[in-house]
């Protein structure tokens, strides 16, 4: 079905999300292409253009919207970004090497970084750092010491776990404030 001009002018203007998909507004003044239901401020009709496609915009050298995410549609993210998350959340032992990512999304290594910055307002290694000090302190408080617990989570120097720890938690990895803590935990 071929929309006219001013059905696609009318659906821009309202925000009309039931025509995202079905054509894009691609703004000549900041080469940027959106969904007709993108909530960023309203172009003028005579700075847009409508395209049929995502891949004609592109061709054209328009550029996705990060507001609307309308290089992404009918997803909001890259499609691998959760299975890269799955991945790091499955190394909690072990150290990753962060350029196997790159295999799995099937983009390269700062196209991941970027992206998680964006939507997760992180890195790749930070988020892994994370998971690994989180499951040490799960360990710990299972009773684990703490050179046990680096080493079960991947890290190569005590200090360097040591260090990491107190970053995350705030208190360093002894095993007495472990219990501590589980303790306070505890009371109701
Ligand atoms: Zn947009």
């Amino acid at each position: 079905m071929r929309l006219s001009q001013h059905e696609m002018i009318e659906a821009m203007q309202n925000d009309d999300a039931a025509y995202d998909g079905k054509f894009f507004v691609c703004v000549k003044t900041t080469k940027i292409y959106c969904l007709p239901s993108c909530k960023a401020r309203l172009p003028k009709v005579q700075n847009v253009i409508f395209m049929r496609t995502r891949e004609e915009a592109i061709a054209s050298g328009f550029r996705g919207c990060k507001r609307c995410r309308s290089e992404f549609y009918p997803n909001t993210q890259p499609v691998w970004l959760d299975a890269v998350i799955e991945v790091i959340k499955r190394a909690d032992d072990k150290k990753l090497d962060e350029e196997s990512l790159a295999g799995i999304a099937g983009v390269d290594i700062s196209t991941i970084r970027r992206y998680f910055k964006l939507y997760k307002n992180t890195t790749p290694l930070a988020l892994h750092r994370k998971v690994r000090l989180e499951h040490a302190h799960r360990l710990m408080k299972r009773g684990a010491d703490y050179l046990t617990a680096a080493y079960e989570t991947g890290f190569e120097s005590a200090s360097g776990f040591r260090d990491a720890f107190i970053k995350q938690y705030g208190y360093p990895p002894s095993l007495r404030r472990l219990r501590n803590v589980a303790s306070e935990e505890a009371i109701p």
